[in-house]
């Protein structure tokens, strides 16, 4: 049996649509993020329909069956561009975009009505459909987090290569303006191409639903290491990482850390109120300490921070730091006035060797100290605190 070129075309078009059905399905785990998975649906669908009205050329007008056809494909292949960019979140220049496009709308114009030859829509189209391609696989590239992953390649990479098939297309078309390269016409090893088209339909959209799904995964770890309110980790993730580092006997030290008098803030401003005060200082905590520390939500209005390659006196100066950027701080509560809040922190150097709830139970132990001293001040753990605590 002889597959004709019409058939692969029409079964192509068919695809596409059914790629796009399936893409416009597809759920985002996370609903707040937009992953460009309706785009690239609405994109494969141009594309859809740019092959199935070559396939009905013959008997369409030529408004549709040409101007039509190619003007989808030309939007197909935009939108093949823009939704990477929508789930990197990436930027990509868009002078570059309207230039190309323009390229390709301004030769199928001149084809069809001004009977410029057809090499010449062909040879804009092919341009226009080559810059989108490959500038989708180079935003790909630039964006995607390192390493690689197998996913990100193969969609880049259909990408790429499909931009570069355009290309070549423009290539011998430019050499032989005589050359049949209609989609239709096409014939023999020429099949290889409309194989190749159909290829790339199926391996960019399966690769693009990995990448989300990858992303999606990503993200939900992530999410599942942070606490909602104030973002820094929770307690697991921060257990996690500092009995990794506790056993690889690193230098480190923890700082408690806790809200004075949050009940009063509770009382006056509600728990809403109070809520926002906490994300005020789990965001000035976080900036407070390096991109390698560990902050934490230890729980209520008490934070726990790991800084790590710090003994107990930088520790203590960097604690300080941070008590006096929340007494310089003013917090603003919609509805009413500025408030202004107090922390106090018990800083304990971790021995190497020692349990890691040890190091945590003496830094607590600190900031009782620090507390009971009048609060909004720093303590250092010392043997003799635990003597005083048990009397
Ligand atoms: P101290 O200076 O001794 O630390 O006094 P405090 O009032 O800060 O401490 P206390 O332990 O008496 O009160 C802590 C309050 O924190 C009580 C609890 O209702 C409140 N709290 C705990 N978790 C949350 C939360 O997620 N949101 C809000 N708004 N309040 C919380
Ligand atoms: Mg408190
Ligand atoms: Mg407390």
């Amino acid at each position: 049996m002889k597959l004709d070129s019409p058939t692969l075309i029409f079964s192509i078009g068919i695809l596409s649509l059914l790629m796009a059905f399936i893409t416009w399905t597809f759920q985002g785990a996370i609903a707040e993020r937009n992953y460009g998975l309706k785009t690239w649906s609405v994109g494969i669908s141009c594309v859809g329909v740019s092959l199935i009205l070559n396939f009905l050329r013959g008997e369409l007008h030529p408004l549709l069956g040409i101007l039509g056809a190619n003007a989808s494909l030309m939007a197909g292949g935009t939108l093949g561009l823009i939704a990477p960019a929508i789930f990197y979140q990436a930027k990509f220049s868009r002078p570059t975009v309207v230039m190309a496009i323009s390229v390709g709308v301004t030769s199928l114009l001149a084809y069809y009505f001004f009977d410029f030859p057809i090499a010449f829509a062909m040879i804009g189209v092919c341009f226009a459909m080559a810059v989108v391609l490959i500038y989708s696989a180079v935003v790909v590239y630039r964006s995607a987090p390192k390493p690689i992953s197998f996913s990100t390649h193969a969609f880049a990479l259909s990408m790429g290569v499909m931009g570069m098939t355009y290309f070549a297309r423009d290539v011998i078309v430019g050499v032989n303006p005589n050359v049949s390269v209609a989609p239709v016409t096409l014939a023999g090893t020429h099949q290889s191409v409309l194989i190749f088209g159909a290829l790339f339909v199926v391996c960019s959209s399966m690769s693009f639903y990995s990448m989300v799904q990858e992303e999606q995964q990503r993200e939900i770890r992530e999410r599942s290491k942070r606490d909602p309110l104030t973002g820094l980790f929770n307690r697991r993730a921060f257990f996690e990482s500092a009995e990794k580092l506790s056993e690889d006997k690193s230098l480190f030290s923890i700082v408690m850390i806790d809200i004075d008098h949050f009940k009063l803030i509770n009382d006056t401003y509600g728990h809403l109120g109070g809520d926002a005060v906490l994300t005020f200082a789990g965001r000035l905590i976080a900036n407070m300490f390096r991109v390698d520390d560990i902050p934490c939500r230890f729980g209520g209005e008490e934070f726990c921070v790991l800084v790590r390659n710090c003994n107990e006196e930088q520790a203590q100066q960097q604690a300080n730091l941070v008590v006096d950027k929340f007494r310089q701080s003013v917090i603003r509560l919609p509805e009413y006035d500025e408030v202004k809040i107090t922390i106090s922190a018990g800083i304990s150097e971790h021995i190497s060797g020692q349990q890691l709830l040890k190091t945590i139970q003496a830094a607590d132990v600190a900031l009782y100290r620090a507390k009971h001293s009048g609060r909004n001040q720093v303590q250092r753990f010392s043997e003799k605190m635990n003597i005083e605590s048990t009397e």
